[in-house]
């Protein structure tokens, strides 16, 4: 089926919308220029009510191909740091601020690139009504550019990572790194200490999601 031309992703998403419904009509988006170039449209899955919702920035490589999100070696990282933490994968809802592969050729691979403020803008309505559905106790957003397209533009994950802040969108907010950034560790003993702090940071979620059920 041709791809309808609409401006706004907020077009596409039906009256009386569901998880299922909106990720069938973001297949049909064309709302920025990025749907030219992933292989297909990547959405957030998980628990439908879910209390805890992960927020990275776009898929990978691994994920535009599978169709899925965080099934990557990024994913399987996040999977494990779950598992240590005692939350079960099962009962989180997890998605990205752009649902379509931003890439560029480095010979024959696809390396990430950043979505721009425009794309993640034309994107927003999208992971609006996720947030929406599923109204989870608590977003943790993966990195940068999650926290600021949900936090705020200034906020530096670098400096408030673990914190949890304020905001209209769930009860609790909480912002750290993208486990990509683990895996991409210059080196071993770097990349331990990066994952004790990431791991860190999911146990302080997991905690006040226990405290406050
Ligand atoms: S990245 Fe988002 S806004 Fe852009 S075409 Fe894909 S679904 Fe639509």
């Amino acid at each position: 089926m041709a791809k309808r031309s609409v401006k706004d992703a907020a077009e596409l998403i039906p009256d009386r919308p569901s998880i299922p419904k909106i990720r069938a009509a973001a297949k049909e988006c064309r709302a920025c220029h990025l749907w030219k170039y992933g292989t297909q449209t990547v959405f957030g899955e998980g628990a439908p009510k879910a209390q805890l919702m992960f927020v990275g920035e776009q898929r990978g490589d691994a994920e535009d191909l599978a169709g899925h999100p965080f099934v990557g070696p990024a994913g399987k990282l996040l999977d494990r740091t779950l598992a240590e933490v005692g939350i079960d994968r099962g009962t989180v809802y997890v998605t990205n601020v752009v649902k379509h592969f931003k890439w560029q050729p480095r010979g024959k691979r696809r390396i990430h690139k950043k979505p721009s403020t425009g794309e993640i803008a034309a994107c927003r309505p999208w992971l609006d009504t996720e947030i929406e559905l599923v109204k989870p106790r608590a977003i943790v957003c993966l990195g940068a550019t999650a926290a600021q397209a949900l936090i705020g533009r200034q906020f530096k994950v670098t400096a408030h990572r673990g914190e949890f802040v304020a905001s209209m969108l769930a009860p609790m907010m909480l912002a750290t790194v993208h486990p990509s950034s683990i895996l991409r560790a210059p080196d071993d003993a770097t990349r331990r200490i990066e994952m004790k702090r990431f791991t860190d940071d999911l146990r302080k979620v997991a905690r006040a999601l226990t405290r406050k059920a």
